[in-house]
């Protein structure tokens, strides 16, 4: 699923974890921003504007709300009909929660547009059972939430859709996709978010995954990759090298503009210069006055010295 953790990585904390000086932090979505268009990150974690929501990213969240919901039914019942069965609660849930997706249907043609989204979330939720058998298999995480602190002090945090785990120990990670599967020289761009996880897994349990599949429910396709620690390896010198970047950018307040076709789902056209736009100033991050008790640490230190 593809998460929204924007925020903390505009700032750059500096607090501890695990006894590591935590310098900043990422997320596969937010490093996959700064690789599409680093004006864009600005957009999105330093200025913190909003967006749109869109009929799309609403789909997918219902659809892999859905297919998380169906592993709390009994395995027997985990079938075609009790998954579509979710789709109009779990919408009346996001609705609850989000109340401005209503404003996605709320123009004229609205409803035959809302039966047209819905219908393309049914035969999603179809689609996966082309895939696999949930009756056949026992996720042993669901939405799992999981951060790491590299040596270097950046933090990676991410959330996963499933975490599967074999009798032998063996863990293969799960995303559900609700586009189609991307052309193989696109697969690496793909593949990169996964790997992610895996590092921060890795780093977590001192063990490799021994898988990383991706589900495509727009299609019907699987890409599945199996990595190893070289790969994992390699993984982090680039997280590690986009943090740099990141951070370059930061200090100098260059977010350069990279066009692609995705400029044209950009919510940000109007405001990008390759658009005739003007970015927003900076916004300007406020000094925190030392408290006491940081005055009496920085002591401390001094004295340590
Ligand atoms: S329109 Fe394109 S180049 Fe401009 S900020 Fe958006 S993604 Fe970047």
């Amino acid at each position: 699923m593809t998460t929204t953790e924007a925020g903390s990585e505009a700032s750059v904390p500096s607090t501890e974890d695990g006894g590591v000086r935590v310098v900043g932090s990422l997320s596969p979505s937010r490093a996959g921003d700064f690789m599409t268009c680093p004006l864009l990150y600005r957009f999105r974690v330093i200025d913190k504007l909003p967006e749109r929501p869109s009929a799309a990213a609403a789909r997918g969240t219902l659809v892999h709300a859905v297919l998380e919901r169906l592993f709390d039914l009994p395995t027997g019942g985990r079938t075609v009909a009790a998954a579509l069965e979710l789709l109009g609660p779990q919408w009346e849930r996001l609705l609850e929660a989000e109340p401005e997706l209503a404003g996605l249907f709320a123009g004229e043609g609205g409803d035959a547009e809302r039966a047209e989204w819905l219908e393309q979330a049914r035969r999603m939720v179809e689609r996966y059972f082309t895939l696999e058998d949930p009756r056949r298999l026992e996720p042993a995480e669901r939405e799992l939430f999981v951060e790491t602190v590299l040596d270097s002090g950046l933090k990676l945090r991410g959330y996963i859709d499933r975490v599967d785990v074999a009798p032998s120990g063996d863990v293969r990670i799960v995303d559900y996709k609700t586009g189609t599967a991307p052309r193989a020289d696109f697969e690496a761009r793909a593949l990169f978010q996964m790997k992610f996880y895996a590092l921060v897994l890795w780093h977590l349990q001192g063990r490799v995954p021994r898988l990383l599949q991706l589900m495509y429910l727009g299609n019907g396709e699987v890409l599945r990759y199996e990595p190893d620690e070289a790969d994992l390896r390699a993984t982090q010198r680039k997280v590690e090298a986009l943090w740099e970047a990141i951070r370059r950018a930061m200090d100098t307040g260059e977010w350069r503009p990279r066009t692609s076709r995705l400029c044209d789902w950009c919510d940000h056209k109007e405001r990008c210069p390759q658009f005739g736009g003007t970015p927003p100033p900076l916004p300007v991050v406020p000094v925190r006055r030392p408290s006491p008790a940081d005055l009496e640490s920085a002591a401390r230190e001094r004295d340590d010295l």
